[in-house]
């Protein structure tokens, strides 16, 4: 492989005609996201008039942060965008996971049950929901039962199931919009609404929760558009539009907002204090970009799993079609066209496009690991990265990308060295 970086990348013509080829046939697909993005930018920029956003609200604060109006107009603007009442917006949350788990440990308490009405919530998760007795204070340490149902046989909520599970202690029922890394579909919003309207029959005052990471901004609205109480996600994910720089949000109701406000930070201060002496301009910023980053990496999603699918891999979700998320299955079939595949992406990207990816262990996985990621933001997954485990049939997870620009590249110089290496053929597939 070419990956020494001074020689110029490999690029086969073939591969590139085919990548056009391929493109070409996008472009009602790639009018159907813009049109999301017209809809979404439109919700953004009322929101900043109607809170009479000014580049006061930019300078931050320092100390205990009271009265930060950069903060508190920015918190305004994510629940309206989101169609709450309420939100958190802060580079203090650490991740996607602490501001997930904060909703779960804020919104129940001793005794209650906390029901997964979408399966085994994603990996980082597991250590907040069990088992207990491991000393990290988890949801079980603190006596909330957690119960989990797994998706029907079709991918769709079973909603039978999940009423069945509740009863009179349950206090949340918390969805997952996005497949994270399962082999399973993504949740669009009218789906989870709709089991947001049986569980409340069921229960009035149950809490419905939604894990919104990668979803932000693919579909028109917002889970708490149809009915769910409380979301959370990263803002080094879709809202923060590639210039956040770490941090979380949640959105929610008043009252289900200052409780998880209260956990978050300490009972009596909530939302009140929290400074940001840097300022809030990356967050407004990044905010106001999300929209179009997010078309960005929904067409080079959609390019991937087109061009995949014209060499025969397996790809989901299928090319076209509508999505609710930014992630792209594909199935590599094997470890030496994953690892190569990866190999160029990494060699495609902006930072540390010298380092080769090599499969390694994680915590928490049972088959070592192997990741494409050269991001500006460490970790960032609205950055266009790739991850997979070193299993059969060699599923691996593509998503991000700033501009789709820079996913077609990697994709040209991806395949091309497929080509050169003859883990591919070129002349026996028709585009
Ligand atoms: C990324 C992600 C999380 C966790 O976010 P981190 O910021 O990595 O902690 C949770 N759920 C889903 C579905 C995700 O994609």
């Amino acid at each position: 492989m070419n990956e020494s970086p001074d020689q110029p990348l490999f690029v086969d013509d073939r591969v590139e005609a085919r990548v056009e080829a391929v493109e070409a046939q996008l472009g009602a697909t790639y009018a159907a996201v813009d049109r999301v993005l017209e809809r979404n930018l439109v919700r953004i920029l009322e929101a900043f008039r109607r809170r009479r956003l000014s580049p006061a609200h930019f300078i931050g604060s320092t100390g205990y942060g009271y009265g930060d109006a950069g903060r508190e107009t920015l918190e305004a603007i994510f629940a309206d965008v989101f169609g709450g009442e309420a939100a958190i917006v802060r580079p203090h949350i650490l991740s996607g996971t602490h501001a997930i788990a904060s909703v779960l440990f804020a919104l129940s308490r001793p005794g209650d049950n906390i029901v997964f009405a979408t399966g085994v919530p994603y990996d980082t998760l597991h250590p907040v929901i069990g088992p207990s007795g491991r000393g990290q204070g988890n949801l079980p340490d603190y006596g909330v039962d957690v119960r989990i149902v797994p998706l029907a046989g079709d991918g769709s909520i079973d909603i039978p199931a999940v009423l069945r599970a509740m009863d009179d202690r349950t206090a949340l029922v918390a969805f997952q919009r996005s497949r994270g890394y399962q082999d399973r579909r993504s949740l669009f919003v009218a789906e989870i609404g709709e089991a947001v309207r049986a569980v409340k029959t069921k229960k009035a005052d149950v809490c419905t929760f939604v894990d919104n990471c990668y979803g932000e901004f693919v579909e028109t609205i917002e889970p708490p558009h149809v009915g769910v109480d409380v979301i959370a996600g990263s803002l080094i994910k879709n809202p923060g539009g590639g210039i956040a720089k770490s941090g979380g949000y949640i959105v929610g109701s008043r009252d289900a907002v200052a409780k998880i406000a209260y956990r978050l930070g300490a009972p009596g201060i909530g939302l009140e204090g929290g400074a940001v002496p840097g300022g809030w301009l990356d967050y407004y910023l990044g905010f106001f970009l999300a929209p179009h980053i997010v078309a960005e990496a929904l067409k080079g999603a959609h390019l991937t799993a087109a061009l995949f699918a014209s060499f025969g891999f397996r790809v989901d979700p299928p090319p076209h079609g509508p999505r609710t998320d930014l992630i792209q299955a594909v199935e590599f079939g094997r470890p030496d066209v994953l690892l190569t595949f990866m190999r160029a992406v990494q060699a495609a990207s902006p930072v540390d496009a010298f380092a080769v990816p090599t499969p390694g262990e994680m915590p928490g996985y049972q088959d070592p690991i192997v990741m494409a990621a050269g991001t500006f933001i460490q970790g960032s997954s609205i950055e266009f990265s790739a991850d997979a485990p070193l299993r059969p049939p060699y599923r691996g997870y593509v998503q991000g990308g700033l501009m789709r620009a820079h996913v077609k590249y990697a994709l040209v110089r991806a395949f091309s060295e497929l080509v050169r290496q003859g883990l591919l053929s070129i002349t026996d597939t028709s585009g």
